[in-house]
């Protein structure tokens, strides 16, 4: 339940001004709400800066799913796999572990599936609605989702995954090497059938369209301010917000602080499965080749796009708790991938990257009030699907807050779903 409007302060304090955050408070301030975006950083610099850019109204097959746990030791023993644990925290990881196999069974995969669709869905027409007055509209593209096999009697569609979306409409189609040279030319002879999802959008800059929106949201009065948040205190007639140097006052907050979330919740007593689970990018300027979509390696698990800086290539599951220092190797291990996916490509002039993903072993995020906490907001937890989903969950923030109630079911999202 959202807090009386008092008048004296701002009506809303954002936590968080990655993707899911500007969203929310573009959405708020069109609203007509008086918004403040709290965070230590610039706009989208943390997950948001360096993902994939996959913009997919689709999304509906979560991390976890039935018979997953067979191919984990294969992963886990290949020092180049996709997933890697570091051993000082394998201990700290295991109950998380756990709760995420359990989330993969028969009888929750469906309903995780269509909770997650329900915030997928639409997601690059509105994203061209947010940003239709700004030319950083043109960042978003239209594009097919291609998952790319090596082997052609492994793109099947009767897989788990794809029945899955087979099951929810999601338009695919299933070519041949030939077709796929027609779409990606400069792809590898190797790659001897594709998967194709249709009707998405990839972004050329994630970094520059979450700016983008927050520089929409400026010119609607958002105000945001640079600093470190303490602590979150509920007091008489709204919000106290603490922070390294000063403290803020607003009727209500909204916690979009990414993996950063579960920390400032604690004092309420909400100790949440929250993990970062760290992504890798390499940005390889000048590579030589172009890329007409998003590129899904299904060998390597990891996606290549064309950005407007280069071509770039991202995926990894790396535990290694939040603050950990990055370890750029992991990075440096897409060089082979993108070697494989296009054999002309010039790597000498690479980058690396590294984010973390807030994700939930249910592969879903926490969005709406937080149960038990009047004017607090859950925003977070969107794991790999956030920049598709950042639109929706603004929306959703928005209803929360200004009416009418969401047109979405939010029991699926509720954060004290854990306890
Ligand atoms: C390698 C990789 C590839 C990905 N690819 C895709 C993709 O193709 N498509 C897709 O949809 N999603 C993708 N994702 C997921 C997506 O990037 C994330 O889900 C999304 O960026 C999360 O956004 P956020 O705003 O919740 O978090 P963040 O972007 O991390 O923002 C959280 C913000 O909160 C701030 N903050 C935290 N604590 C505090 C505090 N105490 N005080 C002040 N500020 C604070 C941080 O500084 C940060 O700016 C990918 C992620 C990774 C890592």
């Amino acid at each position: 339940m959202s807090k009386a409007k008092t008048g004296k302060h701002p009506d809303t304090i954002i936590i968080g001004a990655g993707i899911i955050g500007v969203s929310s408070a573009l959405q708020l301030a069109e609203r007509g709400l008086s918004v403040t975006v709290i965070d230590r950083q610039p706009p989208c610099e943390g997950a948001s800066f360096g993902n994939a850019g996959v913009i997919s109204p689709w999304s509906c097959v979560p991390q976890s799913v039935p018979g997953l746990w067979r191919r984990i030791p294969k992963w886990l023993i290949d020092p180049e796999g996709p997933i890697f644990i570091r051993k000082r925290y394998a201990a700290s990881f295991l109950p998380w572990a756990l709760r995420f196999l359990a989330a993969g069974k028969a009888d929750k995969v469906d309903g995780i599936g269509d909770a997650m669709m329900a915030l997928s869905r639409n997601s690059p027409s509105h994203y061209r609605a947010l940003l239709s007055d700004r030319t950083e509209v043109e960042l978003i593209q239209d594009s097919v989702y291609v998952f790319a096999y090596k082997h052609a009697e492994q793109a099947n569609l009767d897989h788990f995954g794809w029945k899955m979306r087979r099951q929810r409409d999601v338009p695919l189609s299933l070519i041949s090497a030939g077709a796929l040279k027609e779409r990606e030319p400069d792809i590898s002879d190797a790659y001897q059938a594709a998967i194709l999802i249709h009707e998405q959008a990839r972004a050329l800059n994630p970094s520059a369209l979450g700016k983008a929106v927050a520089e929409k949201a400026k010119a609607h009065g958002v105000q945001f301010i640079q600093a470190e948040t303490k602590a979150l205190k509920s007091e008489a007639d709204g919000w106290l917000v603490e922070c390294q140097d000063s403290d803020f006052r607003a009727d209500n907050i909204v916690l979009a602080a990414g993996v950063w979330s579960a920390s400032l919740l604690r004092p309420f007593g909400y100790k949440l499965p929250l993990e970062a689970e760290r992504g890798y990018h390499l940005l390889c300027r000048n590579p030589g080749v172009t890329i007409h979509n998003s590129l899904m390696d299904v060998e390597h698990m990891c996606v290549a796009s064309q950005m407007q800086a280069g071509i770039r290539i991202a995926g990894t599951a790396e535990f290694a708790g939040i603050e950990a220092d990055a370890d750029n190797r992991r990075a440096f291990i897409f060089k082979k991938a993108l070697k494989n996916l296009f054999p002309a490509i010039n790597t000498e002039q690479a980058e690396p990257w590294m984010g973390r993903r807030p994700t939930f072993p249910d592969s879903l995020p926490c969005i709406g009030p937080v149960d038990g906490v009047d004017g607090l907001f859950a925003a977070f937890g969107h794991g790999h699907f956030g920049l598709s989903q950042a639109p929706t969950t603004g929306r959703i923030i928005a209803d929360c807050l200004t009416g009418p109630a969401p047109d979405i079911d939010l029991t699926p999202y509720r954060t004290d779903r854990f306890k």
